[in-house]
C-alpha cells in the first residue's frame, strides 16, 4: 500500500478538495504555491503507462472541473500549471499515479520547472490549509 492509498484509504489524513467514487483530489502538503492540489486515482494506477481506458476517461476528465474550482477559490489565481511525474527517471517520488494542479498568481515568480522541489509546508498551519481546502471544495 503506498502512501496515496493510505489517503484514499482515509487511514491517513488529507485536505480533500473533491472527491467522487473514482477520484480523489487534496492538497499536496508542498503547497508550491497556495492552492496546489493532487488528483489522483482511486485505483492503484502506478503512473501514464499503467492506465486503462475507463480509469483514464474518469481522471483525466475531472482535470478540468477541479482545476476550475481552484481558480474560482481565490481571485488572485490567473493561471494553473498541470505537472505529473511518471517513473523515478521523471522526479515521481510516490508511485501513484498523481496530477499536480498547480495554481499561478501573477506576482509568484515561480519556475514551474523546478516545482517539484520546492517545499512550503514550514509556511502553513493546519488552520491554513484547511482554509484553502474547504474554499476550493465550496466551489463544486
Ligand atoms: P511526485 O514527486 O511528483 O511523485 O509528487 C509527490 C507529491 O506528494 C509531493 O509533491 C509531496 O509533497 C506530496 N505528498 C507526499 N505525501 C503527502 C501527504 N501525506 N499529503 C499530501 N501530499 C503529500
Amino acid at each position: 500500500m503506498d502512501i496515496f492509498d493510505k489517503i484514499i484509504a482515509g487511514e491517513i489524513p488529507s485536505y480533500k478538495v473533491y472527491e467522487d467514487e473514482d477520484v480523489l483530489a487534496f492538497l499536496d502538503i508542498s503547497q508550491v504555491t497556495p492552492g496546489h492540489t493532487l488528483v489522483v486515482p482511486k485505483k492503484n494506477v502506478d503512473n501514464i503507462f499503467d492506465y486503462d481506458e475507463d480509469t483514464a476517461k474518469k481522471v483525466l476528465l475531472k482535470l478540468p472541473v477541479i482545476a476550475r474550482a481552484i481558480k474560482a477559490s481565490d481571485d488572485k489565481i490567473t493561471g494553473l500549471n498541470i505537472q505529473s511525474n511518471n517513473g523515478p527517471s521523471a522526479g515521481q517520488t510516490v508511485i501513484h499515479s498523481h496530477w499536480h494542479l498547480i495554481p499561478r498568481y501573477d506576482d509568484d515568480n515561480l519556475n514551474s520547472v523546478l516545482a517539484p522541489t520546492i517545499d512550503n509546508s514550514a509556511h502553513f498551519s493546519s488552520e491554513q490549509y484547511q482554509a484553502i481546502a474547504d474554499s476550493i471544495a465550496s466551489q463544486f
